[in-house]
């Protein structure tokens, strides 16, 4: 990768996610299944196909083999940590499509330029309607669940970034996942799996998506979710990586929520 990816990569676990938050806002909008989020019967499980490529000082690197049709059940998964998150949120009245949580604390102008830029970002999302931010899917729960039950994201937050391929096959469509985290808020730089991604294009795959995950914020005494929507750093990582390797569209999630994009829609987005 050149040096301006490892420039992006450096803002991004300096900047990244740290605006997760989106002000206090007025939106009812409530999950419409905030009481039983998870159906036991679910069968969304990890799959049998994972292979630890790197593991060190509480980060790890790990691919993954499933088929789409393996994960396309509107179930969640089963995982106890996954659970306890959720039902967090869900006593805070906190699954909330656009999270409400504290304001900013701004402290200088360049600051606040971001949080303008943040501002902006959330509204193309939540009020112009750029990409979608639906209720999350098994694999993306999956992921979230994965990192999940390695660190408590109530106790310690901490951000996952996994890339999804897909190859069509004569029988459906098989996925080949490079996940990645740390134990601290950012995974750590050189661990995000992008150098997996060049021989996984050789071989016939193609870059469906990268998704990481804004971690959960304040409202008062109350959680919050972090925002679905890409930060501005994110912005210009994830551009990055589309020019380089060719990536098709992005993902945000927060356990309960996830922002989709295509790249082309990225482009509406405010980036630094
Ligand atoms: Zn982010």
């Amino acid at each position: 990768m050149c040096r301006k990816q490892l420039l992006c990569l450096a803002l991004w676990g300096a900047l990244a996610c740290g605006p997760g938050g989106d002000g206090p806002r007025s939106d009812s909008s409530r999950s419409t299944n905030a009481v039983s989020t998870v159906d036991s019967e679910s069968n969304c499980s990890l799959p049998a196909q994972r292979t630890t490529v790197r593991a060190q000082g509480g980060a790890i690197l790990e691919t993954w083999q499933l088929r789409l049709d393996d994960v396309l059940t509107p179930g969640l998964p089963d995982e106890p940590a996954f659970l306890d998150y959720r039902a967090a949120i869900e006593r805070d009245g906190a699954d909330l499509r656009r999270p409400v949580s504290d304001p900013p604390v701004i402290a200088d102008d360049a600051a606040a330029a971001i949080w303008r830029d943040t501002f902006f970002n959330n509204d193309l999302v939540f009020e112009e309607g750029v990409g979608s931010v639906d209720p999350i899917s098994c694999l993306d729960a999956l992921l979230f669940a994965r990192q999940a039950e390695r660190v408590s994201q109530i106790e310690q937050p901490t951000e996952f970034i996994a890339s999804v391929l897909r190859k069509q096959t004569e029988s459906g469509t098989d996925l080949f996942v490079v996940f990645a985290a740390g134990s601290e808020m950012f995974v750590p730089r050189g661990w995000y799996g992008f150098e997996l991604v060049p021989d996984l294009l050789e071989e016939g795959w193609s870059y469906w998506y990268v998704i990481h995950n804004h971690t959960v914020q304040r409202n008062g005494d109350r959680l919050a979710l972090g925002v679905p929507v890409p930060s501005t750093s994110d912005v210009q990582l994830l551009r990055h990586v589309a020019r380089g390797l060719g990536l098709e569209s992005v993902r945000v999630t927060n356990g309960f929520y996830t922002f989709s994009a295509s790249v082309d829609e990225l482009a509406r987005f405010r980036a630094r």
